[in-house]
């Protein structure tokens, strides 16, 4: 038998971010890529800016499948899904039944939509934007539609409904919580952001969720928990993402939120590794694209014989809300210590102290943006 391969389960930011830095490292060993999606390399960012951009789902595949796989020297399989891992054989089992044999497995499976447990006939209506089939369905159902119902106000549900106003379209944001991106940004700074994207068109309804979704004609009727309901005709879900971690869980692995890994990346089998939106690396999922790049350059080199350990600078993300330009650097879940916030006519900065002083996290909204390099510098402890 032959070299075994090195074989990356996921074509996404991280399984390509895996592939491209194990073959700088490494030329020669066998790389497998496979994909159940077209396998074909896209920003996945790009989808909640599509609209502005004029990008088309054909037109966001920067890279199609046999192009990457001549680029890497990998084969590459599109529209195969992984059924099964034996990792005591070291195997995969593919949906068509067909077995391959892994000298080291990557899993850069992404993350699923959060779908809300909604009543109604129009209830299976409901569309989300995760991958380019499904920007591909969104944008069909787009021509004809006017109002654009958002569930979700957090980064993704706020792009959406800024992309949607470059559209000609009225996006009406609704979320449980009081204001947007709650999770991300202190009060004063939500409320920047929520009257800058009011003042350029998005409408948003706050504390409340829906809970039902019917056809009225030819639109769609939302009913919302304070018993009162809204008329879209189009409703896009954006309420946050979970790890795929089902195929990883049948095989036996330790799956807390997602697939867990130590800061090698490894998962609790031997020669199998995480990566991306699927992984949960010491006690953190952190499904955004500086995190999974540093991982992936991490896990190349392990993988291509120097155990390295993954190691993240600040890593702020930028917000594609260009009504109210935003970047936000979270500070480390559960810190200890606490926001203050400077608010100007066109900017606002929000800084997250520890106990101690030292600079943690911060966001920074319009004018303000110009000092994200600064900050970040300065969480990373390399400026005082
Ligand atoms: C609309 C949107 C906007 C975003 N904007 C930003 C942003 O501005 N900045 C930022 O930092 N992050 C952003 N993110 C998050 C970022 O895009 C993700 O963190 C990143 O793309 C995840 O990459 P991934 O490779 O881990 O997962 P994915 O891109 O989801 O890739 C998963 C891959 O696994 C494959 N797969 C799944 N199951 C199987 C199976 N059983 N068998 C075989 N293959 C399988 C899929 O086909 C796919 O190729 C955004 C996300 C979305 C949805």
């Amino acid at each position: 038998m032959g070299t075994l391969p090195v074989v990356v389960l996921g074509s996404g930011l991280a399984g390509y971010g895996v592939a491209r830095e194990f073959r700088r490292l490494d030329k020669d060993t066998p790389l497998v890529v496979i994909s159940r999606d077209h396998a074909g390399f896209y920003s996945k960012p790009m989808l909640s800016n599509a609209l502005t951009a004029k990008k088309t789902a054909q037109s966001l595949v920067m890279k199609p499948a046999e192009k990457m796989a001549a680029e890497l020297n990998a084969t590459v399989r599109a529209r195969s899904g992984v059924r099964h891992i034996d990792t005591a054989a070291q195997t995969i089992v593919l949906d068509d039944g067909e077995m391959l044999p892994y000298r080291d497995l990557v899993l850069a499976l992404g993350a699923d939509p959060i779908r809300l447990p909604l009543e109604g006939d129009a209830a299976d209506t409901v569309l989300s934007v995760n991958d380019l089939d499904d920007y591909a369905r969104f944008a069909d159902r787009l021509d004809g539609a006017k109002t654009v119902a958002i569930l979700g106000a957090g980064l993704i549900g706020c792009e959406f409904a800024n992309d949607l106003l470059a559209h000609g379209k009225a996006p009406l944001v609704i979320d449980l919580a009081d204001r947007p991106l709650a999770r991300l940004l202190p009060a004063a700074a939500s409320e920047r952001l929520r009257l800058r994207l009011e003042a350029a068109g998005v409408q948003f309804r706050f504390d409340v969720a829906a809970s039902r979704i019917d056809h009225v004609g030819q639109r769609l009727r939302l009913t919302l928990s304070d018993g009162s309901a809204i008329d879209a005709d189009l409703v896009l879900s954006a309420i946050g993402l979970r790890p795929r971690t089902a195929v990883a869980q049948q095989a036996g692995l330790a799956v807390h939120r997602g697939v867990v890994t130590n800061r090698w990346l490894a998962t609790s089998a031997p020669h199998v590794y995480a990566v991306g939106d699927c992984a949960e690396v010491e006690g953190h999922t952190l499904p955004f694209v500086l995190p999974l790049m540093q991982q992936s350059r991490a896990l190349a080199a392990t993988l291509a014989g120097t155990p390295t350990p993954v190691v993240y600078p600040a890593m702020p993300v930028t917000v594609k809300t260009p009504a109210c330009p935003t970047v936000v650097c979270p500070p480390p879940l559960d810190a200890p210590g606490s926001w203050s916030t400077e608010l100007s006519d066109d900017g606002c900065t929000a800084l997250f102290h520890g106990p101690d002083g030292a600079l943690l996290g911060f966001a920074v909204l319009g004018s303000a943006v110009a000092q994200k390099q600064s900050l970040a510098a300065r969480v990373a402890g390399l400026l005082p």
